[in-house]
């Protein structure tokens, strides 16, 4: 008898275990958040619906110089524009802060059968709030560091793997950005992240910012919640289409 009722009590504790357990799955966590908005994907790498088309044809009409004011001086041809190495680094008009940036660049054969090599083979770069570089390179056959090889958050993080396609093809980047934000006396409250899929590989999980990288775009204070997105002029003419962004 002693030893049905202790069997009968694990039962019951069981029971009420799963019950719980049950009740926390399938009806608390219910019901409580809104309802996603509904967006149209867009069709093989295009914008959504909810996403700010900054480049896809015809003008840099959202972009300019980094020198204030000035129209940005880069050359465009149809559906592309490419890096006048003659002129400064551009950004956008518009601020962003968190935000999920899909851009495709393309790297100058020229460079490759120039002989140029490492740094000074296709470099160009997407800094985040002008100070965050995922470094753009020709990373095919082009032995450099890996934290400044294509992918890279630039001499912070290598990429996971070298996803690189050879220069003259186009390849894309999709990059999901956290911002650093920051108290009122200046100090850190909370890092910001990095996740980047290259060619649709992932090639940075997650990763911690540890400040600014390197030629990001001093003149604006660290601290605001969002600045423009820059693209850099390394003296190579890297070229850029389909670049549209999502605020998160
Ligand atoms: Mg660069």
């Amino acid at each position: 008898m002693k030893t049905f009722k202790l069997y009968a009590g694990a039962v019951l504790i069981i029971l009420i275990l799963v019950f719980k357990g049950t009740t926390v799955y399938s009806q608390k966590a219910e019901n409580q958040v809104p309802e996603p908005k509904v967006i149209q994907p867009g069709k093989k790498g295009k914008a959504p619906s909810d996403a700010i088309v900054l480049f896809d044809k015809g003008n840099l009409n959202n972009f300019e110089s980094i020198k204030d004011g000035e129209p940005a001086e880069w050359t465009v041809r149809g559906k592309k524009f490419t890096v006048n190495p003659k002129t400064t680094s551009i950004q956008t008009k518009e601020k962003f802060g968190d935000c999920q940036l899909h851009i495709e660049w393309n790297s100058p054969v020229k460079d490759a059968k120039t002989g140029k090599q490492g740094q000074g083979c296709g470099n160009s770069g997407v800094y985040l709030m002008g100070k965050y570089e995922v470094q753009v390179l020709n990373s095919y056959i082009n032995k450099t560091y890996p934290k400044g090889q294509a992918g890279a958050i630039y001499e912070q993080y290598a990429p996971l793997v070298n996803a690189s396609l050879k220069p003259g093809k186009w390849q894309i980047y999709d990059i999901i950005f956290t911002a650093p934000r920051f108290n009122s006396d200046g100090s850190q409250k909370s890092p910001g992240y990095f996740t980047v899929l290259h060619n649709g590989v992932l090639i940075q999980n997650h990763v911690e910012i540890k400040g600014a990288t390197r030629a990001s775009n001093g003149k604006s204070p660290i601290t605001l919640p969002e600045l423009p997105i820059m693209l850099q002029n390394h003296s190579n003419e890297v070229s850029y289409r389909n670049v549209w962004i999502r605020r998160l």
